[in-house]
């Protein structure tokens, strides 16, 4: 890929096409996908009634503009608002834009208040995307480094702190929202205790702050739910999708509800692809089959499965930390550096992806069977096995050296 820019540390392979969990390189070879285009590919890849879906809206429209009405956006705005009870949506085409409209939210909710800097809440090991807002509210120097000024307005906790936010609460009049993924994704798959949602809900009402809730990995079914914020029944005011939405059409969107819904008025925002007829077409096959499949029950169902089994035949390995998650968005802590796996697991045809360094993240398709979660675990827990067993020596050797 020479004229292509260095951005990526690309693994030696290329995909020719796809079916459910599995895919297939150039040369014939399987692989099972257990990492789905990074929480996109929630129905597999070509799923029959999506690529029908696809088809038909090709070959009937694929753009106007949102100089005109759009028919399909309605709709799809509309059967968003009814499964998560927020009232309005912006539509765009990724997850750092769905984050950006969050962002420019808060800051015009902000302003209405008379607060000249409006700032947001954040929390590290966050992500929320690559752009220069969203990469300043991301809780990781090693996106930030080199982009310096990084964009200001942002005050950072400790996820899952309600007491940090509280000081900040009382020491900073500035601040207009907090902005917090409920299931850290790039950040290691961090999980928040039961209450911290109620907890952050409640210091929002206090202080009159917008509760923005990034689901871009969390949402679209990943957790058993639509939405990861659903478990615990506290409403957000602003909420940025993307990823799962579009089975791997780009889109994104930023729902809002209460005091955000109708904080933008024309002319504040925009995108030209936003919500253009065969992204919300992607995105309405999307969450028909979903629902009509009963993937979310598939992804508790299989969630539950594989995390239980994973413990139990982890049981006797040393230098395991944690496994954690909820549904088919799953992490294993290992104590070591455990980069090397997502190699050693392509070459035995399974996809999985490394995290934060020590967290292996399993982020599967929703249709993902049990008899295919079996067929993962067979090769990745001898892999992680075999992968503790080398480095507890190595380790116990560099100890006595
Ligand atoms: N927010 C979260 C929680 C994410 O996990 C990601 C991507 O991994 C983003 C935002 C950024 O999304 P995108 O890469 O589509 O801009």
């Amino acid at each position: 890929m020479t004229h292509v820019m260095n951005t990526y540390a690309r693994l030696p392979v290329a995909f020719a096409r796809g079916e459910g969990v599995w895919l297939w390189d150039a040369n014939g070879k399987r692989y099972l996908d257990a990492v789905a285009g990074i929480a996109v590919c929630g129905l597999g890849h070509g799923h029959p009634r999506f690529v029908a879906a696809l088809r038909e809206q090709v070959g009937r429209l694929i753009h106007t503009s949102n100089l005109y009405e759009i028919t399909l956006q309605e709709q799809l705005a509309h059967k968003l608002a009814a499964l998560s009870g927020m009232e309005n949506v912006f539509f765009c085409n990724s997850g750092c834009e769905a984050n950006e409209a969050a962002i420019k939210l808060a800051r015009l909710y902000g302003h209405k208040k008379n607060i000249e800097s409006p700032a947001i809440v954040v929390m590290e090991k966050a992500f929320h995307g690559r752009t220069m807002a969203t990469l300043s509210a991301t809780g990781s120097r090693k996106v930030q480094a080199g982009f310096e000024p990084l964009v200001a307005g942002f005050v950072r906790v400790p996820f899952d702190d309600l007491a940090a936010v509280r000081r900040v609460a009382e020491a900073n009049r500035s601040v207009v929202a907090v902005l917090v993924e409920l299931l850290q994704g790039e950040g290691g798959v961090n999980v928040c205790h039961d209450d911290y949602l109620h907890g952050l809900h409640e210091i929002c009402e206090t202080h009159g702050w917008l509760l923005m809730l990034d689901e871009v990995q969390s949402g679209m079914g990943r957790t058993g739910k639509w939405f990861a914020f659903q478990h615990s029944g506290v409403m957000p005011d602003v909420m940025p999708l993307a990823k799962g939405l579009g089975n791997g059409v780009p889109i994104g969107a930023c729902l809002a509800a209460g005091p955000a819904a109708e904080l933008f008025k024309p002319g504040n925002h925009g995108s030209t692809f936003g919500g253009n007829p065969l992204a919300c077409s992607a995105a309405l096959a999307t969450l028909a089959i979903i629902e009509e499949e009963r993937l979310m029950e598939n992804a508790v169902k299989i969630g539950d499965f594989i995390r239980a089994e994973l413990a139990r035949r982890l049981a006797d390995a040393k230098g395991v930390k944690e496994i954690r998650g909820a549904g088919l968005m799953i992490g294993i802590e290992l104590e070591y550096n455990c980069s090397e796996l997502v190699k050693q697991a392509l070459e035995q045809s399974l996809l999985i992806n490394v995290t934060m360094d020590n967290v292996i993240r399993l982020l599967p398709p929703l249709v993902i069977t049990r008899e295919e979660a079996e067929l993962m675990l067979a090769t990745l827990v001898p892999l992680i096995a075999e992968f503790l067993a080398r480095q507890n020596v190595a380790h116990a050797a560099a100890q006595t050296a």
